[in-house]
């Protein structure tokens, strides 16, 4: 169903207040790695939004290496991240971890994130694909992109066509530098095999906040249909992923030069 031979046409989402996909337009995501507070996730969302996002992101469910870390605020979360994206215009991008959680996070998010651990995941990939609501597919650690294709193919034959395909970085022999390798190559060779827009997600490639700038210029050139990315006022005390997390004045001059080298291409 994903492939460019079934629908040689692009697949485009329409949200309330986003288009994904599609020839010319560029999406910026953006957002903490988790919700910590209802004053936080409001004060964020007004730089993302500043910075040209149309769409906030935030973790309410996390799913984190360590059962020691912080696990996300729940239901709580999803509220909080919901009224500050209401409140700045903006849609809501949030990660789904578990099939039991699909009914309660559709009632908050306009997409559904489905996390690189969760890539092949069935029974998850199978729950969102009963469902309306678009999803944003990364690929995993060691996924490699047929395994990304036939993940997207289990949502989709559910009946749920709205996908939108993620490259977060995949597990290298070389992952000393950087937290992952930015598999660049991967945006136009999954834009030859399908219709589904491809995201690029610099953040959890690279992990370290100076290498995002470049990596994110690299990514609007590689011809991806838009970018997730993580911000923070404060990373040194962010509840999780502060090294990769760009400060306010950074992400907006990141995001003004992707917005200018799109406006190049
Ligand atoms: C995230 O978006 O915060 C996240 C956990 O991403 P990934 O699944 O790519 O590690
Ligand atoms: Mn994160």
């Amino acid at each position: 169903l994903g492939s460019r031979l079934f629908q040689p046409e692009d697949t485009i989402i329409k949200l309330p207040h986003s288009t994904i996909g599609g020839k010319g337009g560029f999406t910026m995501m953006a957002g903490p790695c988790s919700v910590e507070s209802e004053e936080h996730v409001r004060r964020m969302a007004k730089v993302v939004k500043e910075g040209g996002a149309t769409l906030l992101r935030g973790g309410a469910y996390k799913p984190r290496t360590s059962p020691y870390s912080f696990q996300g605020l729940g239901e709580d979360g999803l509220k909080y991240l919901r009224a500050a994206a209401d409140e700045n215009g903006m849609d809501v991008i949030t990660e789904v971890m578990d099939e039991t959680h699909v009914d309660l996070i559709a009632k908050y998010t306009d997409v559904f994130q489905i996390g690189a651990r969760n890539m092949q995941n069935f029974s998850l990939l199978k729950a969102v694909g009963k469902t309306k609501v678009p999803v944003a597919l990364k690929r995993g650690l060691a996924g490699t992109i047929d395994d990304l294709l036939n993940a997207s193919e289990y949502i989709a034959a559910g009946g749920n066509h709205q996908i939108m395909l993620l490259e977060r970085g995949i597990r290298t022999f070389d992952n000393k530098y950087t937290r992952n390798t930015f598999d660049l190559a991967a945006v136009p060779v999954l834009q030859k095999l399908t219709h589904y827009p491809v995201i690029v997600d610099p953040s959890h490639a690279v992990g370290e906040w100076d290498l995002v700038t470049p990596m994110a210029h690299a990514g609007v050139a590689s011809g991806a249909s838009g970018m997730i990315v993580e911000i923070h006022d404060d990373p040194e005390h962010a509840f999780s992923d502060g090294p990769q997390a760009l400060k306010p004045k950074t992400y907006l001059k990141m995001t003004k030069e992707v917005f200018e080298l799109k406006e190049l291409m």
